[in-house]
């Protein structure tokens, strides 16, 4: 086996192992793919803090290799994209089997060891088998699908209501996709000019820059005076909180979404004079196989997201070459042979 180790910021050491072999219920994935985003470059270069040695990656496609036992639902050969999510099965959430919420939840290349290697040995509940007809570099994007529909899952979304996205990266396009696909209106709030042209391309009508345009004006103009009752901003986005409040309704729903350590300062004052609800959604645990089906019938269009393809041998001079800028519209494909 092999794997990336990051042994401190911008130290990529190719470690080789033995072998492992499989336990009841555990499927023996070979990785083939793993996406580098915005997310795993921070952790590379230190701006997100962890502990090291560490393995980083997130978002990768395989392909099963061994399977423990009579397994009936996963064969040798089924190319399957991987859920990073494991709950512990202890708290109260899992006992009650709200998995998704679990209060110790484990996620690879977050709080324990990534994707970033060519073999790797899961529960079976944490693959999903993908359809022929959806490319391995499109299935990497399931779990920015997936974490959308969580968000998409806590808001209140009528036909025709107008759901703002402060966004300073892809992850907002993906969301505004999905908002239209639910029939409400998305109005995507971006200081990204290249996220913007993404979005308009994508028919996105409703794209604002809050350094060019005044945002308030135009949603009072989009509303008719209504401004919005559903709000999302992501948490690693760079944005003046007065634009979010200027352009909410009174009672409004706010989502943070995301789990960025970037600090934002709430203002209480305003939260309460305009009866904010504000709430977090942070992972893509449960939505898995909604998201798959998303992309194979494109209703998520995500072809202008898939950046260039890094040969895993040579992952640790490539990455040097990376900067974070470009990574915020294309995520780099990491091909393990
Ligand atoms: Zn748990």
């Amino acid at each position: 086996m092999k794997a990336w180790v990051l042994e401190e910021p911008r130290k990529l050491v190719l470690k080789s192992s033995a072998p492992t072999e499989i336990t009841e219920n555990q499927i023996k994935v070979k990785i083939e793919e793993v996406l580098i985003t915005n997310s795993d470059f921070e952790l590379y270069t230190g701006a997100s803090k962890h502990k090291y040695p560490f393995i980083i990656g997130r978002n990768a496609v395989g392909v099963v290799s061994a399977v423990a036992g009579d397994n009936p639902f996963f064969r040798k050969m089924d190319r399957v994209s991987i859920e990073p999510y494991i709950p512990c099965e202890a708290c109260d959430e899992c006992k009650n089997d709200e998995y998704e919420k679990c209060s110790n939840m484990q996620e690879l290349g977050y709080n324990c060891n990534g994707l970033l290697q060519n073999f790797i040995d899961l529960p079976y509940a944490n693959l999903h088998r993908l359809p022929e007809k959806l490319s391995n570099e499109k299935a990497l994007f399931v779990p920015y699908v997936a974490f959308c529909l969580n968000v998409i899952d806590e808001l209140n979304l009528e036909k025709g209501r107008h759901i703002a996205i402060f966004s300073s990266t892809k992850t907002g396009i993906i969301l505004a996709q999905l908002v239209a696909y639910y029939q409400a209106v998305p109005v995507f709030i971006s200081n990204r000019e290249e996220l913007l042209n993404t979005a308009r391309d994508l028919g996105i009508f409703y794209s604002f820059n809050p350094e060019e345009a005044d945002v308030e004006k135009e949603i009072l103009a989009i509303t008719g005076g209504r401004m919005c009752n559903e709000l999302v901003l992501f948490s690693n986005s760079d944005f003046n909180m007065k634009d979010v409040y200027s352009v909410s309704a009174v009672n409004a729903n706010i989502c943070l979404a995301g789990y960025s350590n970037k600090e934002s300062k709430l203002s209480v004052a305003q939260i309460c004079k305009k009866h904010l609800n504000i709430f977090g959604v942070y992972n893509g645990a449960g939505s898995y196989s909604s998201a798959i089906n998303l992309l194979v019938t494109e209703t998520v269009n995500v072809d202008s997201m898939i950046g260039k393809i890094i040969p895993f041998d040579k992952l640790n001079e490539e990455m040097e070459k990376i900067s974070s800028d470009e990574l915020i519209l294309k995520s780099k494909v990491v091909k393990i042979n």
